[in-house]
């Protein structure tokens, strides 16, 4: 414990899944963690998990999100986790979904982390963790536009790695394999009845990871302890990549 002390987060798409694992254990680890979502009664609930503030934000609004960075101000943490999987091949993508598919899982990152690095860089630094996926690394059958999308944070985050590297930025991204999350579960459920078993089979594992089990590594990214890592993609997926 304590090993965020000190510490103030920001967490997007926080009301479930990854993201509100992530808030739990930043705010476990002793951090001031602003827990934020568009689902606000997801997030009203967090407090008893020792979360010191939530606000709604929509991470497809841009002046929402400026306002929002304006209002907090320094940061040391910053965790994007808002995303969403659509199924298909590029001939079920139509121009909207690509274009819904890219704004939320890429652009989204895009605006929340322009509008905290100013003041993160003003402060001397912090940590950004990106929620990307395996997809970005080798893209699952009927994931085109996730994957594609995924691929595009892993290196928007390289990029801001590199460009913010003597500032004391450090941008990393997290690649979970199948992780039991809400979204998850819906994904399943629509892929039959058979359709767990399904997902359970692509994980080497041989079971579901669970979303503490990403969080733990978001907590080492955010914390000191990582002080030596950038620009990485950090692989958590009982072996889905073997
Ligand atoms: P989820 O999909 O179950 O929940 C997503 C959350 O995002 C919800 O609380 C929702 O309200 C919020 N959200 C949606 N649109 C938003 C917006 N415009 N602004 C703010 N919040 C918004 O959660 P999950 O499955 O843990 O997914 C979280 C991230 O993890 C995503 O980026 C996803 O691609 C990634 N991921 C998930 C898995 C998995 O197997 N679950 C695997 C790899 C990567």
């Amino acid at each position: 414990s304590n090993r965020l002390k000190g510490k103030r987060a920001v967490v997007t798409a926080a009301a479930a899944g990854i993201g509100r694992a992530c808030a739990i254990a930043f705010a476990r680890e002793g951090a001031a963690v602003i827990a934020t979502d568009i689902n606000e009664s997801g997030i009203a609930t967090l407090g008893k998990d020792g979360v010191a503030e939530t606000a709604r934000l929509d991470v497809r609004d841009t002046a929402e999100v400026n306002s929002f960075a304006k209002r907090v101000g320094k940061i040391d943490i910053l965790l994007n986790a808002a995303g969403f999987v659509h199924h298909g091949t590029i001939l079920e993508c139509s121009d909207e979904d690509f274009d819904f598919s890219f704004d939320l899982n890429v652009k989204s990152m895009h605006r929340t982390i322009k509008a905290f690095l100013p003041a993160m860089l003003a402060g001397g630094g912090g940590s950004i963790v990106n929620i990307s996926s395996c997809a970005a690394l080798r893209p699952p059958a009927n994931r085109y536009v996730y994957s594609a999308s995924k691929a595009a944070v892993s290196l928007l985050t390289r990029a801001v790695a590199l460009d913010f590297i003597t500032q004391g930025i450090r941008c990393n991204s997290i690649c979970p394999g199948t992780v039991e999350t809400p979204s998850m579960l819906d994904r399943a459920t629509a892929a039959g009845p058979d359709g767990r078993e399904k997902f359970v089979a692509r994980q080497k594992m041989g079971r579901l990871g669970t979303a503490e089990e990403i969080a733990a590594m978001a907590v080492y990214l955010a914390s000191d302890e990582a002080a030596f890592t950038t620009g990485v993609d950090m692989v958590v997926d009982g072996g889905f990549m073997l």
